[in-house]
């Protein structure tokens, strides 16, 4: 089932998956276990069990999501868009492999079909089959698993989403074109005249340049364009942004806010649009 990784280093006898994409600042966790670990055609995906943070999933040696804390951003990437929409039934979820945020979309009874366009198969069935604290062994009927890039799934569809999430991994490999203006351009399009869309925008802190050319991309076309923050101890730094636009919609209180969540409650749904004087971009 596995095979051998570059991304993992022996320190003093004990195992460490060594993040080590940043020039000057490396993250390690410090693994029990190699649960999965292969190649797919799009990138090295691995399941590891660590000390701290659990089970995690691991694509090219970088940290996606984790059992201690992949609820906080895949609650904060669904329940805002989705609890602001009146009425959400057709929802696209861009990436998203964990399935969590998928598992998240669920809770909603009126939404009829959820259409999840990720590129790699390989991190779907593994994290189905190895990290259910994520994936919750998803398997809702409404669910429609498209194994196809998001980029071009968006460029075929006019007019048919109520609300459309585009959950990323860092903007390199087949995920760089999902940080681009031209994707955004078709995810308006992709939308109904009232629909949403909000993607992960990177960290405040580390990705400063990337987080507002995402928000620059989603303000030349969305009338209302929001971003909003959470903590997720797994990424780097921890501060976390999220954008989200919207056609029509420009009221985001929610004031009944009552699903199955560990995370996002009724008073985190309007404080997380409260930003820190350095966020505030013009
Ligand atoms: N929550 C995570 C984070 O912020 O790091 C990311 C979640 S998810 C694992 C990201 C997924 O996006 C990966 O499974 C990856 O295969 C998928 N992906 C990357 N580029 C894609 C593309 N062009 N089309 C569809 N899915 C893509």
């Amino acid at each position: 089932m596995s095979e051998s990784s570059s991304f993992l280093r022996k320190i003093n006898g004990d195992l460490w998956l060594v993040e080590d994409e940043r020039e000057n600042m490396k993250v390690s966790y410090r693994i029990k276990e190699i649960i999965f670990s292969r190649s797919s055609p799009f990138q090295h995906v691995m399941i590891l069990d660590s000390y701290d943070f659990g089970r995690m999933l691991v694509l090219d040696g970088v940290v996606q999501t984790t059992s201690l804390d992949g609820h906080i951003y895949n609650e904060m990437i669904t329940h805002i868009p989705l609890s602001i929409h009146p009425e959400p039934e057709r929802v696209l979820i861009i990436g998203g492999g964990d399935c969590g945020a998928a598992r998240e979309v669920a809770k909603y009874e009126q939404v009829k079909e959820i259409d999840m366009v990720e590129i790699d198969q390989m991190v779907v069935d593994v994290c189905k089959e190895h990290l259910p604290a994520v994936s919750g062994n998803l398997s809702d009927p409404r669910v429609q698993f498209i194994f196809n890039d998001g980029i071009k799934h968006v460029q075929a569809i006019r007019n048919h989403y109520d609300v459309i999430i585009v959950d990323s991994s860092d903007p390199v490999g087949p995920a760089k074109a999902l940080f681009e203006q031209s994707f955004y351009k078709n995810i308006y399009h992709a939308l109904k005249d009232d629909g949403l869309m909000v993607c992960q925008s990177q960290s405040p802190l580390f990705h400063r340049s990337v987080m507002k050319e995402t928000i620059g991309h989603i303000r030349n076309l969305f009338p209302v364009c929001k971003v909003y923050t959470a903590t997720v101890p797994t990424y780097p730094g921890g501060f976390w942004s999220f954008t989200l636009g919207s056609r029509k919609y420009r009221d985001l209180c929610v004031d009944d806010f009552h699903k199955d969540t560990k995370y996002v409650n009724q008073s985190i749904l309007q404080s997380c649009f409260d930003l820190p004087e350095f966020l505030k971009i013009e």
